[in-house]
């Protein structure tokens, strides 16, 4: 079958809709003629199916690079993570799920296709037609990576099943920046997020790991040691930079009582993470933020609350037991104020006496001894 090739950044979706215009074959008929399969729909953003990329002359590995969104939701692992995706991607068995997943990983956040109207003039006067692109498509992209003007957001489902129109004869709505934002940080997310979409896999992946998160973050006074990072304050701080509105609005929402993403992202377990993810760590950590809480001051205060009173309180037990004792051979008496000072923690026991439980039994009992002097002993008592 003679196609006609794909434009620059076009997207697979709008690839397969603009042959079935050109060509007046309806959708369901052509899929199975250019993929091989018995299939009725095809994703907007990815695809597996060696036969189609060579029905646009190109291989599967081509075509994945240059008209699906794999390589953004792949720019973020290793090379060995992005091997093991496009093994399963080809392979008949893994294909279908590998597809779903990665389309949602692409897509989350992303409903109603998107484009530039620049783009669309510039495309009609260049190639005599208008096509869907797929820098315009990334999560949490508002602007167009080549005339920096605010994307427009038409009615089209990225999952719509039913042919569509072309981006030039399609109405929209131009996409707010949103608030928590502002115009330079979307620009520095679009940047960071085309960068990966135009990723080659011979080179080396945009994150080598979560090396570099740690590293900088150490950088910035995140860190607990020279290794170690404290995930909760970074956490927390990146929740406040982005706004947990704009977070959630992302499907990005940072929870309270899980693991929070932007640690996860400092550990080897970061692989499941979304490549949106990915990008707003890297535009945070660019922004030079500097921690809300000093991390080593703040889990020193955590393991205070925490220490345990038990141990220290069977210690001074101890002590002042020896002491009464040696009063006691030496026919002597004592104050309980006098007791108390010997031990480490007499002004937290007259602030805290509920921590010291068993301490206050024992004073108890101590007051009702012999040993005992009481503060206004030794002065004449009047009878
Ligand atoms: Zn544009």
């Amino acid at each position: 079958m003679h196609l006609l090739r794909p434009y620059p950044d076009e997207l697979v979706g709008s690839m397969l809709n603009r042959a079935s215009r050109e060509t007046g074959i309806p959708m369901k008929r052509l899929l199975p003629l250019l993929t091989g399969a018995r299939i009725t729909s095809h994703s907007f953003v990815m695809t597996s199916y060696e036969l189609l990329a060579r029905s646009y002359g190109l291989s599967i590995e081509e075509f994945l690079l240059d008209h699906t969104l794999f390589p953004y939701v792949t720019g973020f692992m290793t090379s060995q993570g992005r091997e093991r995706i496009t093994e399963k991607l080809v392979s008949p068995d893994g294909s279908k799920r590998c597809i779903a997943s990665l389309v949602q990983n692409a897509t989350r956040s992303v409903d109603k296709l998107r484009f530039c109207p620049e783009c669309c003039v510039d495309d009609q006067r260049k190639y005599g037609q208008t096509y869907w692109h797929r820098t315009h498509q990334l999560p949490c992209v508002y602007l167009c990576s080549t005339h920096w003007t605010p994307l427009h957001v038409s009615w089209i489902s990225i999952q719509c099943k039913a042919r569509i129109s072309a981006p030039g004869e399609t109405s929209g709505d131009e996409l707010r920046i949103p608030k928590a934002l502002g115009y330079e940080l979307a620009r520095r997310i679009t940047e960071i997020s085309t960068q990966a979409l135009s990723q080659r896999t011979n080179t080396t992946p945009l994150v080598a790991s979560q090396e570099m998160y740690q590293r900088r973050a150490i950088e910035l006074g995140y860190g607990l040691s020279s290794k170690q990072v404290f995930g909760s304050v970074l956490s927390d701080d990146l929740r406040a930079f982005y706004s947990p509105r704009f977070l959630t609005s992302v499907d990005c929402a940072i929870l309270r009582g899980t693991v929070p993403w932007p640690s996860l992202l400092l550990r080897q377990s970061s692989q499941n993470c979304t490549a949106l993810k990915h990008v707003l760590m890297i535009a945070f950590l660019e922004s030079n933020p500097s921690p809300s809480l000093c991390p080593i001051g703040f889990l020193r205060r955590q393991k205070a609350k925490k220490k345990s009173w038990g141990s220290i309180e069977e210690k001074a037990i101890q002590t002042m037991s020896q002491l009464v004792a040696s009063h006691r051979a030496a026919g002597t008496k004592i104050t309980m104020a006098a007791l108390l000072e010997v031990t480490d923690i007499a002004s937290r026991y007259r602030h805290q006496r509920s921590d010291f439980p068993l301490l206050t039994e024992w004073l108890k009992k101590f007051k009702a001894s012999p040993s005992s002097k009481r503060q206004t002993e030794g002065h004449p008592k009047r009878n």
